[in-house]
């Protein structure tokens, strides 16, 4: 009886499963791409997401959460086996446990969360709970940044990143580069030793303009950065050289024709293949910005970020003719930018750093002459480690916040060991978004205060605050909420 009833549950387990398959088959699923330069905030965001929507985050604007309509998000299986898995359960052991930031992106993820819930709409609740499959794809927005390179000849590609590295602001950082590039022959012998000593050159300089004092954003080509599985193989070992715009092809057998044929590989076997498997698969879109880094650089950096987020627009949408168009299988109808780390300031200064978000992305916008998908921008914070406070100086009260230093950031000469917390004064956003983008010889109030007063810390994640019950409860966000509503409240309406 027993083996009877055995059989019995297993059959009806066999039969659930191909029902769910049969009814998996028919789920709607979102393919929400996640991306930005290093460090934008992209391993955060989507850890800090998927927790919040599996522990039931406090999301007063996520309307599906709030309204109570969302009765489960799990993870399940991902749709791609060649893809690696994003690495969730070790980014939030690291963020939650540990208190220390996760290991950041170096190549392409992917994850799969599941949401069931109820429909708002009285017909469509009829039907019976509503399921959608959100796909997760997290990548180097410097891959991104490889798109245009495609229509590029090697000899344009060559004289773009030459005068890129001749312009004031890069001339000294490119240097050492341009002096082992002078010392080589275009039309001399191909020189494997010659090609890796310029590549290395080239990329030591790239490396630099990236630097926190530069934070510079036009880099490409994207994998000199962030090379995931490639490092070293020949297509990632060339570097442009000194030869006009529409010089002939070059002679085979030539340095210039080595350094050609690798260029031309990296597009066929590193570009064209990161568009066609995950980009052009994508629906919708979130692109994370770390505008308080650039800021902090100066009008030099925001420049330079404000032309990467115009090559990112034209990206979404290229021209009918182009080779992307006729791969895109799915066209990306919502792209979100965002503002990170918006908790590095008070409260007051969250629509400021918006608005300094939204003038970068209006002029790309404007450059990309881009329509066709909506558009939102905001100021958020994935995870917010800091608490809002105020602070007495000079017999006035400041606003303030509230955060662990990381061990070994220093401020005011005094160094901090990652266990003390403390309150500061981050300093004030200007009021006029336009005053950012003056040069330093701009005799600006907002741009002098700017300069003297903003002060940026690494803060440790925050201690998780725990239910009578000992629960502990989900991570702190800044408008996360507000995020998910835009990306896929929609779906689930
Ligand atoms: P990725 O390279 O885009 O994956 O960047 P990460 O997500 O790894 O973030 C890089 C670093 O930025 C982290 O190690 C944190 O120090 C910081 N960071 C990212 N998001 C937040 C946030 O929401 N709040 C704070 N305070 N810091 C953040």
């Amino acid at each position: 009886m027993k083996q009877l009833q055995n059989l019995a549950d297993e059959a009806r387990l066999t039969l659930a499963n191909i029902t769910d398959a049969a009814t998996d088959f028919a789920v709607p699923s979102v393919r929400l791409g996640v991306t930005g330069l290093a460090r934008a905030g992209k391993t955060v965001f989507l850890t800090a997401l998927v927790h919040n929507l599996i522990h039931g985050g406090r999301l007063p604007v996520f309307s599906a959460a709030a309204g109570g309509r969302m009765t489960r998000a799990f993870l399940q299986p991902q749709p791609d086996d060649a893809v690696p898995r994003f690495d969730y359960e070790a980014h939030v052991a690291a963020l939650v446990e540990d208190r220390i930031w996760p290991q950041s992106t170096r190549q392409v993820s992917e994850l799969r969360l599941t949401i069931e819930y109820e429909s708002a709409s009285y017909l469509a609740r009829k039907l019976g709970p509503g399921k959608l499959h959100l796909d997760l794809i997290d990548y180097p927005g410097e891959w991104l940044l490889d798109l245009p390179l495609l229509k590029k000849t090697y000899a344009a590609f060559s004289a773009e990143a030459l005068t890129r590295a001749r312009a004031a602001n890069r001339r000294d950082i490119a240097a050492p580069f341009m002096e082992v590039l002078s010392g080589i022959d275009p039309d001399g012998p191909e020189s494997e030793a010659d090609a890796q000593r310029l590549a290395d050159a080239f990329k030591a300089y790239l490396a630099a303009c990236r630097d926190d004092s530069h934070a510079l954003s036009m880099l490409p080509p994207g994998r000199f950065l962030m090379p995931g599985d490639l490092d070293g193989s020949p297509a990632l070992t060339f570097a442009p050289l000194d030869i006009p715009f529409d010089a002939p092809p070059a002679r085979s057998g030539t340095f210039r024709a080595m350094m050609e044929r690798r260029y031309e590989a990296y597009k066929t076997h590193v570009i064209r293949p990161f568009f066609r498997d995950h980009f052009a698969r994508l629906d919708r879109q979130i692109v994370l910005v770390d505008v308080l880094h650039a800021l902090n650089a100066g009008p030099d950096a925001l420049a330079d970020l404000q032309v990467a987020l115009g090559e990112v627009l034209t990206s979404f949408r290229p021209g009918r003719k182009s080779w992307l168009a006729s791969i895109l299988t799915r066209r990306i109808d919502r792209i979100l930018f965002a503002a990170t780390k918006a908790d590095h300031l008070n409260r007051a200064d969250h629509d400021r750093l918006q608005a300094i978000l939204k003038l970068l992305v209006q002029r790309g916008m404007d450059h990309a002459r881009f329509k066709g998908a909506d558009v939102d921008i905001l100021a958020m914070a994935a995870v917010r480690a800091t608490r809002e406070a105020s602070v007495k100086h000079a017999g006035e009260e400041l606003p303030a916040i509230l955060g662990t230093p990381l061990p070994g950031q220093t401020l005011d000469g005094r160094s901090f060991d990652g266990r003390s917390e403390i309150a500061m004064f981050p300093g004030d956003l200007p009021n006029d978004p336009e005053s950012v983008f003056q040069t330093s010889d701009a005799t600006s109030e907002d741009q002098l205060k700017l300069d003297s007063s903003l002060q940026f810390l690494r803060f440790r994640p925050p201690k998780l605050d725990r239910t009578a019950e000992g629960m502990s409860l989900s991570l702190p966000h800044i408008r996360l909420d507000r995020a998910l509503e835009f990306l896929i409240g929609d779906r689930l309406s």
